[in-house]
């Protein structure tokens, strides 16, 4: 018998394939939770299970692909485009994603692409089902995958199945709306443990399968068809070390360097996003245009660093946003700015982790205002970056990242008022104040970092198996 595994499985193999002339080439992508599961998906006989980043068509492609993968502890879900179409951009970014940010008159339904959402989270249950033994444990990730569980539980009902959760789970005001929502609910109860960012993320979880599904709870666990299932609120962390230690890296100096000398401001803020309406780009912006007309002395005393990420910009919704950011920012820029002075430097594209490092570094102000988030992991990445203790957050109270970070200067991203004098406040907060914060809130992120994270839900998930096995 061969010995008990664990099984990470999600949308994103933690490796993008690129084709190139010269073939395949495999570009390893270490996003937070790539680094907080290395430890375990590259030990023993363990695995992660997800699409590689790149169609691949002909069978020498597919072949090469898994026979590399494989030696990385990796096995692929080949997905075609039209599953990137209709499962992928479709049924998961158009309909689930703004519908749990609350963005419902963004979400399309369409049977289209729910059809394609049940088959490509099929295919995904069969990789599964290709690898594990009845006594493996088996973690998914996120919103792409919500059939997942209730698939692989039919065909093996002792599998020990662990869901997360990375966005928010709505309210069931926000859930009803959507036309298979108990399908959604009976899918995710095929785990039996279900973690989400928030104590109000798992509240609306439970709340959704008690009215939608008839499934009552008590104190978070639920009988279903005689299995206990827990959900519980798990807050994902960061590699606080990395951060920490890559601010102080020459290389981060040295770009810092480069940077202040070109931005060349008594003060500096920075705000760094994907490119999504969720993310509250241009009421920021708005925001940052009142407090200059309303307080001018902060003219060319103060820059606005912009970064925005691009992504799904196949979605015309995500098209309509960048060109609106285009506009906003030519506008005050147009303006406000001066030869000397440019009130909004905006970059449409990423940057590698020490350009980023520099830019937390040398930020007095982290200026995070999403309209509804999750988590929020830059947050947490600008406050492990300050060396020295010194700068302020300004965060949305729409983050979960705002239930543990509470020394930040917390705003409602909807009330411009309040978020114009947020920024006054941050830019003239005493240094005294500013480190009182700062250790707080590093204390925190260090004590609850990603490897923390990884090991209580794992330690919750054994502990839910080991109860039902008690009941027996
Ligand atoms: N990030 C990056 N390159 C960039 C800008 C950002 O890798 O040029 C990273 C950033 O460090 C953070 C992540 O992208 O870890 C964004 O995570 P967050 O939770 O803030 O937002 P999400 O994009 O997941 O909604």
């Amino acid at each position: 018998k061969p010995a008990p595994k664990t099984i990470i499985v999600s949308n994103r193999l933690p490796v993008k394939v690129v084709k190139s002339a010269e073939g395949l080439d495999f570009q390893a992508t270490e996003g937070g939770l790539a680094t907080g599961l290395g430890s375990i998906y590259k030990s023993g006989n363990n695995l992660w299970i997800g699409w590689p980043g790149a169609t691949l068509t002909t069978k020498e492609e597919k072949k090469n692909t898994t026979e590399i993968l494989e030696s990385q502890s990796m096995v692929p879900v080949f997905l075609t485009d039209e599953d990137l179409e209709l499962y992928y951009e479709g049924f998961s970014n158009e309909t689930l994603w703004p519908n749990f940010h609350y963005f419902n008159q963004y979400s399309i339904f369409d049977e289209n692409t729910w059809e394609s959402y049940k088959k490509v989270n099929q295919k995904f249950a069969d990789a599964v089902l290709a690898e594990c033994n009845a006594q493996d444990t088996i973690w998914i990730h996120d919103y792409q995958l919500l059939l997942v569980p209730e698939l692989l539980r039919k065909k093996k009902p002792d599998l020990k199945i662990g869901f997360f959760l990375h966005i928010p789970f709505p309210s069931y005001e926000s859930f009803r709306l959507l036309p298979r929502r108990r399908e959604l609910l009976l899918g995710m109860l095929g785990a039996d443990f279900l973690g989400f960012h928030t104590y109000d993320d798992t509240r609306h979880f439970l709340s959704s399968v008690n009215r939608l599904a008839g499934i009552g709870n008590d104190h978070g666990i639920i009988n279903h068809n005689n299995r206990q299932i827990m959900a519980d609120a798990l807050p994902m962390g960061i590699d606080y070390d990395k951060y920490h230690q890559t601010a102080a890296h020459p290389e981060t100096l040295q770009k810092e360097v480069e940077y202040r000398t070109a931005i060349n401001t008594p003060q500096m803020m920075l705000s760094i996003d994907r490119l999504d309406y969720s993310k509250g780009i241009p009421q920021r912006v708005r925001a940052f245009e009142k407090f200059l007309e309303k307080y001018p002395q902060y003219q060319r005393k103060v820059s606005l660093v912009m970064i925005v990420v691009p992504s799904r910009y196949q979605v015309d919704k995500y098209k309509e946003l960048k060109e609106e950011i285009d506009l906003l920012v030519g506008r005050i820029n147009g303006q406000f700015g001066r030869l000397s002075w440019t009130p909004v430097h905006y970059f449409y594209r990423s940057y590698p982790l020490h350009a980023l490092s520099a830019f937390y570094r040398m930020a007095h102000v982290g200026f995070v205002s999403p309209l509804r988030d999750g988590m929020n992991l830059v947050a947490k990445e600008f406050i492990a970056s300050k060396l020295e203790k010194k700068g302020v957050l300004i965060l949305s109270e729409m983050a979960g990242a705002s239930k543990e970070l509470s020394d930040a200067i917390l705003v409602n991203p909807n009330n411009q008022t309040q978020m114009i004098e947020a920024i006054k406040d941050a830019l003239e907060m005493s240094e005294e104040e500013q480190i009182r914060r700062m250790t707080v809130m590093q204390d925190t992120l260090q004590r609850y970092n990603i490897y923390h994270w990884v090991d209580l839900f794992m330690n919750r998930l054994d502990h839910v198996k080991k109860r039902q096995l008690a009941q027996k």
